[in-house]
Order: C-alpha cells, then structure tokens, then sequence
C-alpha cells in the first residue's frame, strides 16, 4: 500500500497559523496568526493579542495598535537565534516584526497575504537577506455538474 500524500511543511505551518489565529485571536478587525517551524520541525504558535491578562478597549480601533502584540512576537518568544527553520505567518511581517524576526537568524518567511498598509517590509526583507515567499490560499475545488 502506497502512503498517503501529505502536505509540505509550508502549507502545514500556514494551515496551523490561519487556525491558531481563528481560533484564538481577539481582535476584531484582523486576526493574525503566526507559526515557527523550529530545526526538528517542532513548532511554536502566536496570534495577535494583548499581553497576559490586560484587557484592552476594542472599539478603539487605531488605540488598539500600541497594545497589541503581533503573532510574529508570540510565535517566536521562547525561540532561540538559528532555532528556526521557516516562519508562516497569514499576513506579511510589519517593519518592526521584520526587524525582529531578522534578530532570530530566520532567513524565509512564507505568507498568505500582502498587508497593505507596510510595504516597507519587502525592502527590510531583502536588506535583511529573508526571503519572503507568498502562497495563496487554496481555492476549493470547483464542483462538476452532472
Ligand atoms: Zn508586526
């Protein structure tokens, strides 16, 4: 008997950040979420979200901004320098985050979406020698008419 196909760990890793993020972000206007896969394809887990135990007022839209912390920072919390293998994260790193994620050695970065409002992320990739990768998300397969 053949084995099953399997997806590739990129796919894998952007399914587990659009999951993480779905199921436990908070944020109202976008939920973000992040996945390390660490060097034993290990991995570690982030949304966007206050820090433990702050509440923070939601229908301050452009407030909210200065107290959240981005699913990049989470995901990669306890990760070391060079522990990391690939980040997959469902929208594309802001300047900090890129800044940030460049501090962890990591050097490709996949995503599902561009985020529209920094795009000064692509020029900090490339001056930080990361490669950014977008794989869209799947569309379901068309139904046939019968
Ligand atoms: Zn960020």
């Amino acid at each position: 008997m053949k084995p099953r196909n399997r997806k590739s760990w990129e796919e894998t890793a952007l399914i587990l950040a659009e999951t993480i993020a779905n199921c436990r972000s908070q944020d109202p206007y976008v939920q973000v979420g992040a996945c390390a896969v660490l060097q034993d394809n290990s991995v570690s887990l982030g949304y966007n979200g206050p820090p433990p135990k702050i509440e923070i007022d939601w229908s301050d839209r452009d407030g909210r901004l200065s107290r959240v912390i981005h699913a990049e920072v989470n995901a990669l919390r306890s990760v070391g320098p060079g522990q990391c293998k690939f980040l997959a994260v469902t929208l594309l790193p802001c300047r900090s985050c890129m800044a940030f994620i460049a501090s962890k050695g990591i050097k490709r970065i996949v995503f599902r979406e561009v985020y529209e409002r920094d795009k000064l992320a692509f020029a900090l990739a490339k001056e930080f020698g990361i490669e950014l990768v977008q794989i869209p998300r799947k569309r379901p397969a068309k139904k046939t008419r019968r």
